[in-house]
């Protein structure tokens, strides 16, 4: 794409015109809301079906091409995750789960992670769309939104947190065909632990994750995680506790994105939405308004960046179809009004019938002064960019450019690349191949402080400590470690 098109085109070096206009896709199964993750379990698909009645409401869906993802093969679930581990969750069946207790209890799947109808399916689709999505990035579009997707506590081969495949990665592995380092920023209140264990040992993709700590699922994002060999220093963690407020959120949002935004110069932005960092969420404890959390996706398209938008947690559901719909408002340069129209799920949002999802009263116990350690703590770290060998900043690595589709008689196949299956060739001008970061992922994170911390603590020594037993080693030492805790522990009927 010519980046002088259209009044602000993919990947300028610059912030653009905050209401220029973007070539935005939105990646949508209408399958999606039908699928049911049992009574009483907190994760309610039909969310995103509210959000996208929302957008034909609002008229959005006529302003950027919509796609029906194609799922996810087997094999581009495996390019992450373990061959056994993705066949495990193609054949379990509400009926014969109670067959497979071992490879259950193996795969973390039960509990948090129930086995229900159409699972797999589930899975395809909604890792299709991330991954769809990165697609698109790599060939123009400038921001792809996809939100069933955002599942961010998936492991290479353990199910978590309502998490099963872990599409964040697969989606970074995509855009890294093209792009030498890729940023990607977690604003859901739960740690982004499995997208942050997956490129922890490597400087292509930096990961930031702004969560709750303390006490909390799943228990990882200290501080003081900062990354490991090739990747330190490009993984930060920014702590945060209960009742934040959009002002200051955004007091350590931002400075700490702009730095990184400057010394990064990241070629894409995978950016999280979880909403559960909203004010009045059922498992959140939050204060952000919708504008708030919105401000977030505002802030990172002002870098004109190619921009991969993904859903996540949110667990009162009128407020995550609220927050979604206006966000993809904000992708779209369109300031929402708070009037909502008529739609086929209209009373769920009464009695004020508003788009806008407002904060509370309660209590900020994020002090000034805390924050402000935060931010100076983080900002020490990003300081330590400059020395990184390994990552050039002076020159860009041409991407490599197919021919311009035409919008309206484009091939649905090109969502699929060609490349994207799990052959990973060597023709990328990339220096690391993704399989060879994969590979790095075996190599675990290795405890930085000396001491090791209690379930309180949050840290393990067990967790990070040398390389990862392999999950099907007869031998494992593998203890039970923070990532085994319940997000939502009555989720199990
Ligand atoms: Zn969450």
């Amino acid at each position: 794409m010519d980046a002088s098109a259209g009044g602000g085109g993919n990947s300028l070096p610059t912030a653009g015109a905050d209401g220029a206009k973007r070539r935005v896709c939105h990646f949508y199964d209408a399958e999606v809301g039908n699928y049911y993750c049992g009574q009483g379990h907190p994760m309610k698909p039909h969310r995103i079906r509210m959000t996208h009645a929302l957008l034909a409401h609002y008229g959005l869906l006529d302003q950027m091409q919509v796609l029906k993802p194609h799922p996810a093969r087997d094999r581009d679930l495996c390019r992450f995750h373990a061959d056994d581990y993705v066949a495990f969750l193609r054949s379990v069946t509400p009926e014969t789960q109670q067959d497979q207790i071992r490879a259950l209890k193996r795969f973390n799947v039960g509990e948090d992670c129930p086995v229900f109808d159409g699972l797999y399916s589930f899975c395809q689709t909604y890792a299709g769309g991330s991954v769809g999505g990165a697609v698109k990035l790599n060939h123009g579009h400038d921001i792809a939104i996809n939100w069933a997707g955002g599942l961010h506590h998936a492991k290479k081969c353990e199910a978590s947190g309502f998490c099963y495949v872990n599409d964040i990665v697969l989606a970074i592995l995509e855009l890294l065909k093209y792009h030498q380092r890729v940023l990607y920023v977690d604003i859901d209140i739960h740690h982004g632990d499995g997208v942050e264990e997956a490129f922890y040992t490597t400087d292509r993709v930096m990961t930031v994750s702004f969560h709750k700590f303390g006490d909390y699922f799943p228990g990882t994002g200290d501080i003081r995680d900062i990354g490991y060999s090739e990747g330190k220093y490009y993984c930060l963690n920014v702590p945060l506790d209960d009742g934040i407020d959009d002002d200051s959120y955004q007091s350590i949002f931002k400075p700490i994105i702009s730095k990184v935004m400057e010394m990064y110069r990241p070629g894409a932005v995978v950016l999280q939405c979880g909403a559960d960092s909203l004010s009045g969420d059922r498992l959140g404890c939050f204060n952000l308004s919708g504008k708030g959390h919105a401000e977030c996706v505002k802030f990172m398209r002002s870098f004109n960046v190619p921009l991969l938008l993904l859903g996540g947690g949110g667990y009162a559901i009128r407020n995550v179809a609220r927050c979604w719909c206006y966000e993809t408002g904000v992708a779209l340069g369109h300031e929402l009004t708070d009037k909502m129209p008529p739609n086929e799920y209209f009373e769920y949002f009464g009695p004020e019938y508003s788009l806008f999802v407002a904060a509370s009263n309660m209590e900020n116990r994020n002090t000034n002064k805390q924050l402000e350690e935060i931010k100076c703590n983080i900002l020490d770290n990003l300081s330590k960019l400059q020395h990184a060998p390994s990552v050039q900043f002076e020159e860009r690595i041409p991407e490599t450019k197919l021919p311009e589709p035409d919008e309206d008689q484009e091939d649905p196949d090109e969502r699929h690349d060609p490349d994207s299956d799990m052959v990973l060739d060597d023709h990328k001008p990339m220096g690391h191949s993704a399989r060879s970061l994969i590979r790095n992922i075996e190599v675990k994170r290795e405890i930085t402080e000396s001491e090791a911390k209690d379930q309180h603590g949050k840290r393990l020594t067990t967790e990070h400590k040398g390389p990862e037993p392999m999950a099907d080693d007869p031998g494992s030492s593998k203890q039970a470690p923070v990532s085994r805790r319940l997000l939502y522990p009555s989720a199990n009927p």
